[in-house]
């Protein structure tokens, strides 16, 4: 009993370490001597003007409540998801606006150079048949500019299926193949209207910037980026990507299909272009170069061709 010491010092003289998690309160004392109290409660009353205010708050019983530590994962979770689901769609749509547009023209001349080099061939296509095209692709552009970017029309061939595309600095991008898949102009002009709504919201750049967002947030939130986490990210990003360019989609043939009724009167013509192309995907299926390319650019054809209604 007597080697106990006792020893008077004025409260705000020693050092309160409050307990965080499962870690004990620690009383400091101003020589450096240290007191773990059994009943941290009870000391903590005893002592309470004297502890700072995080002490018995809130978030100290949150840090002990097994069930409070699962749902704010959940909450931290549910935000990530948001984030990813959300946020950065605005921010890709957001920063677009605000990238200057020599870098969509950049971009774009730098995929069309690549594309020449290993994919696409000169057109076959005769004069007469370029220019009723592109007499078609400018009356549209005339009536339904003014565009973020100046649309412009090319033409070239491939192995592939019949295919049409935007590039970001406004080119389309027309396979012969597509447009003799073209029974009527305005079959042929259902795809251009498309392939000017992507254009028109601008989705090639936004694509763009959505995968350099996504792949600096994982590697932001992983703090790494080698190894499996590379790879991880990698599959990630694309299947992310892949989400957004559906939507991306339904925006252009929402797009193309309110511009068909207004000039037409009518879907019809979009309608069977589609099936038309879903036939042509569907017949190259055994073939070694058939990478069915108007699947991965534009999938979900027979809900999309189903979503356009009468
Ligand atoms: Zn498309």
């Amino acid at each position: 009993m007597d080697d106990r010491v006792v020893q008077t010092v004025p409260v705000s003289s020693v050092t309160i370490d409050p307990p965080l998690g499962r870690l004990p309160m620690k009383v400091i004392w101003p020589d450096g001597a240290l007191f773990i109290p059994n009943d941290a409660s009870a000391c903590a009353a005893a002592l309470a003007p004297a502890l700072p205010a995080r002490f018995g708050s809130c978030l100290h019983r949150l840090e002990r409540h097994w069930p409070m530590i699962g749902v704010s994962l959940m909450v931290t979770l549910l935000l990530c998801i948001g984030f990813f689901t959300h946020g950065i769609p605005w921010l890709s749509r957001a920063l677009v606006v605000v990238i200057p547009s020599p870098v969509a023209q950049h971009v774009g001349e730098h995929v069309l150079d690549t594309l020449d080099d290993h994919f696409l061939l000169p057109s076959q296509l005769s004069k007469a048949q370029q220019q009723a095209v592109r007499a078609q692709f400018e009356a549209l552009q005339t009536r339904l500019g003014p565009f973020p970017v100046p649309p412009r029309l090319l033409f070239r061939a491939s192995e592939s299926g019949p295919n049409a595309f935007a590039l970001s600095d406004g080119t389309v991008i027309v396979l012969d193949s597509l447009v003799t898949l073209a029974e009527t102009p305005a079959q042929l002009e259902s795809v251009l209207l498309h392939e000017l709504g992507h254009v028109q919201h601008e989705h090639v750049m936004q694509a763009m910037v959505r995968s350099v967002l996504l792949s600096v947030s994982v590697m932001v939130i992983t703090g790494e980026s080698s190894g499996v986490i590379d790879t991880l990210s990698g599959a990630g990003v694309f299947v992310m990507s892949q989400g957004y360019s559906r939507e991306a989609e339904e925006e252009a043939d929402a797009y193309a299909a309110s511009h068909m009724r207004a000039l037409y009167g009518t879907v019809a013509p979009m309608k069977a272009m589609f099936e038309a192309l879903h036939e042509s995907v569907a017949t190259q299926g055994d073939e070694e170069e058939a990478v069915p390319q108007w699947l991965m650019t534009h999938p979900r054809l027979v809900e999309r061709i189903e979503a356009l209604g009468e």
